[in-house]
């Protein structure tokens, strides 16, 4: 039995407030938005972690998620969007059914993410590029 909250949604168990439909994907405003019109954009299918949506239904998300964004701006007034996605709790996802976050923007909404700047040591950025680069060829290698 899945008992997912966005699951239910779609299966419109649950109500929401539906922006966009089709094939692959759901769009729907979220119930408590960083700024009012803030929409969350869902595979149709059940994933927990982005990693797993098939490249079709992924592309579509992004699709669907900017052309929001851009109806955001044309039509609500607002100056911006951010594209945001957390992949597991660490990250800050609190419901386990990838979704994209399309979060309309002003320029003097009042938000900020608080984006720290760190610094690598002498040597650590290159290191770092090349354990994560041979890292992911080995995984795209095996597929996964
Ligand atoms: P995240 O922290 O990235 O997992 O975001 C989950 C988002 O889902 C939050 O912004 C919630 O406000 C939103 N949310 C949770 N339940 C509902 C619901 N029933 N309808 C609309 N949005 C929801
Ligand atoms: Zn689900």
């Amino acid at each position: 039995m899945n008992n997912c909250i966005f699951c239910k949604i779609i299966a419109g168990e649950i109500p929401s407030a539906k922006i966009y439909e089709d094939d692959l994907v759901y769009a729907f405003l979220d119930i408590s938005p960083i700024n009012k019109g803030h929409v969350l954009v869902i595979p149709k299918e059940h994933h927990e972690s982005s990693s797993t949506i098939p490249e079709a239904t992924a592309g579509r998300m992004f699709r669907v998620g900017s052309r929001i964004g851009i109806a955001l701006r044309r039509k609500m007034d607002y100056d911006a969007f951010n594209l945001h996605l957390a992949d597991g709790a660490a990250a800050g996802q609190v419901v386990m059914h990838a979704h994209l976050h399309v979060v309309p923007r002003g320029v003097e909404d009042g938000f900020r993410w608080n984006w720290r700047q760190l610094k690598y040591a002498d040597g650590e950025l290159a290191a770092t590029a090349e354990t994560l680069s041979k890292r992911l060829a080995e995984d795209l290698e095996k597929g996964e």
